[in-house]
């Protein structure tokens, strides 16, 4: 039986999660935004809502960057407290948690009793978060899901001194100019990436384990490359970009 509904109205994707009274995920949805997240926001935590919920009073918390869009919520709840809340429901215990979406990043540090001891948050700049990987894939003509697999097997990898999105196309352009190889060339822009995430974990303090959320935690070669750079084993949660919205859905069940 459906107890709670949490919607995660993200920048890039838009998740909706319905748990049940023990906190196990009973559905899930997850949509690209569209520019129309109020509407979308609606319209999915309604079908869901249709799908499991029979009498269509489980109470529903909204968080992500949209989350005041998500109009059919019951109340509003940070991304920082739902990420930690979801990622404790999910593995039982605390960490440094990473989670990296689509236009941010964040690092949670999680104590032993799930409450989020400290964090910090990048919403400026495209080139610590899953956008950067995008454009750049886009602009080397491969698929974001192959990304992580190719980085891993590079026989070399190119050094991206670029700090900037855009500069470092400039930089993909000159090597591709130069010969280089394609996959050192994605691996080099996973270093990047990670460089920076982990830079800002570091600033909250990387205690083990290394926990990995959002959807770029779907990419392999930044989970290797986070263990590889922290020392320190990274650990998933099963649907690692559903932790928002689960979180948002346990918050409300404790809540009801
Ligand atoms: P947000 O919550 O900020 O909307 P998400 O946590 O849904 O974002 O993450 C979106 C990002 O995840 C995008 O940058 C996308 O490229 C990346 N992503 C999604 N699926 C995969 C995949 N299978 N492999 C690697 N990256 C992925």
């Amino acid at each position: 039986m459906t107890v709670a509904l949490g919607i995660d109205v993200g920048s890039t994707t838009c998740k909706v999660v319905a748990v049940d009274a023990r906190g196990g995920i009973v559905t899930s949805r997850l949509e690209p935004a569209e520019p129309r997240l109020e509407e979308q926001a609606s319209r999915m935590l309604a079908a869901v809502s249709a799908e499991v919920d029979g009498d269509g009073d489980a109470p529903a918390v909204a968080t992500g960057y949209g989350r005041r869009l998500a109009r059919g919520a019951d109340r509003q709840v940070t991304e920082i407290t739902c990420h930690a809340r979801g990622v404790f429901g999910a593995l039982g215990h605390g960490g440094t948690l990473v989670d990296i979406g689509g236009q941010d990043a964040k690092a949670i540090r999680i104590g032993d009793d799930g409450r989020p001891v400290d964090f910090a948050m990048n919403d400026k700049c495209a080139a610590g978060t899953g956008r950067f990987l995008e454009h750049t894939a886009a602009r080397l003509g491969v698929e974001v899901p192959d990304l992580g697999a190719r980085a891993v097997a590079a026989p070399a990898e190119e050094t991206i001194t670029s700090t900037c999105t855009v500069f470092a196309e400039s930089e993909i352009i000159s090597l591709i100019a130069k010969g280089a190889d394609l996959d050192a060339i994605i691996r080099g822009l996973h270093r990047s990436l990670v460089g920076r995430i982990v830079a800002m974990a570091r600033s909250v303090g990387v205690i083990p384990p290394v926990i990995l959320s959002g959807g770029v935690a779907l990419n392999g070669g930044v989970r290797a490359m986070m263990s590889e750079s922290t020392g320190h084993p990274v650990v998933l949660p099963p649907d690692p970009q559903l932790m928002g919205a689960y979180g948002a859905a346990l918050i409300a069940a404790e809540a009801a």
